[in-house]
């Protein structure tokens, strides 16, 4: 489905950046573990590296889409400001690994020298971000940033992520006196930092369209299932939306039009937080899903139509994972070139082959549809 015709172009995007995020470093090894096993000549860098980020910066500096992209000096986030989101014990033992020379804090997270300097500038460059669009000087804003955050929970560090920037940023927008919050996360994993923080809420609608993966460890007990859908005054505000692995462009496409967007348009947010990860692109080596650039534009498009429609145009990106050094800058560009609704791409896909058959999908996301219909008080007549 394409966006409505009658959507005009936006005209630009704020981009929110600080060099000093470059500086953490997660080390070498096989893959994401830190370890040498000895017998590997070639030690490869830890997915989450300087390096993929470096690519997105420079493709919005130099790329096709630069004459529509503002730039922004981020900051470092404030200790008092992490505790909207975190707890003052887990705070302090990030703060104390990081004074004792860095610390594994779960399975392929590593606070390492520089890391916590960059965490806070990650954090913090979210958080100018948001207050960007909450003070009305502009629209659309996209915080690039790492490390990723949206498995970081109140109380743990997972997967990379140590605090949870987007739900920094939504906790800035409810002081701020906002009253509905939607979070869509389109990262191939599931966003169980934001889901945990905001479970209890009904002011925050958390979406996430994520690779079927379950729980990975006791940083990750939550499974990212249909049957987690909130608790207490949150319950049926938490909304996910496993994929079968392999789903492609017209099976996500599918779910954000079938299943998203209905939910959004119920729920009536004034602000929409779209968190985003190229590791559901199809060369990923972290996730098993296969969107391509087409895929991200796409989804990019309906973006725009829901915050046309929603938020009166308010839209927050953050940025999470995407590991492929080149395809995630290249997707990266195409889902941005969505979200400002331009009518033809601007920058072609150099790898894309993917033969996808969305039958078994389409048939999953029904099948999650009518779940979500049973199950979600909010939902019910949608
Ligand atoms: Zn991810």
């Amino acid at each position: 489905m394409h966006a409505s015709p009658t959507a005009v172009p936006m005209d630009r995007i704020d981009v929110f950046w600080h060099d000093g995020m470059l500086n953490h470093d997660a080390g070498r090894g096989v893959f994401d573990t830190g370890s040498d096993p000895g017998f590997l000549d070639v030690l490869e860098k830890h997915p989450e590296n300087a390096d993929r980020v470096k690519n997105m910066l420079s493709i919005l500096k130099r790329g096709p889409i630069s004459p529509y992209i503002s730039w922004h000096v981020g900051r470092p986030a404030l200790i008092p400001e992490l505790l909207s989101f975190h707890t003052q014990e887990y705070i302090n033992e990030l703060i104390e690994a990081d004074r004792n020379g860095g610390k594994m804090l779960s399975c392929g997270t590593f606070l390492n020298p520089g890391s916590w300097d960059a965490t806070l500038l990650a954090a913090g460059t979210t958080l100018s971000a948001m207050k960007h669009i909450l003070d009305g000087h502009g629209k659309i804003a996209y915080a690039l940033v790492r490390p990723p955050g949206h498995h970081a929970q109140p109380t743990q560090a997972d997967g990379y992520c140590f605090l949870n920037n987007a739900g920094l940023a939504v906790q800035m927008a409810l002081g701020y006196g906002y009253e509905k919050v939607v979070v869509i996360d389109i990262d191939v994993h599931y966003g169980n930092g934001t889901a945990e923080g905001f479970y209890k809420s009904n002011n925050v609608l958390t979406i996430s369209l994520h690779m079927n993966h379950g729980s990975w460890g006791p940083s990750h007990p939550q499974s990212g299932s249909v049957d987690e859908v909130g608790e207490g005054d949150g319950f049926g505000y938490n909304m996910n939306i496993p994929l079968p692995n392999g789903t492609g462009d017209r099976g996500y496409v599918y779910a954000m039009t079938d299943l998203v967007v209905p939910a959004v348009q119920k729920f009536e947010p004034d602000m929409i937080v779209l968190v985003v990860g190229q590791d559901s692109s199809a060369f990923d080596p972290n996730g098993r899903q296969c969107l391509t650039m087409e895929g991200y534009r796409e989804i990019g498009r309906i973006v725009h139509s829901l915050t046309t429609k929603q938020s009166i145009g308010r839209l927050l990106i953050v940025q999470e994972g995407g590991y492929h050094v080149t395809y995630s800058a290249y997707c990266l560009h195409a889902m941005l070139e969505g979200v400002l609704n331009l009518p033809l791409p601007l920058l072609s896909d150099p790898i894309a082959y993917y033969p996808e058959d969305e039958s078994f999908a389409v048939k999953v996301i029904e099948a999650i549809k009518r779940h979500h219909k049973d199950k979600l008080p909010f939902l019910r007549g949608a």
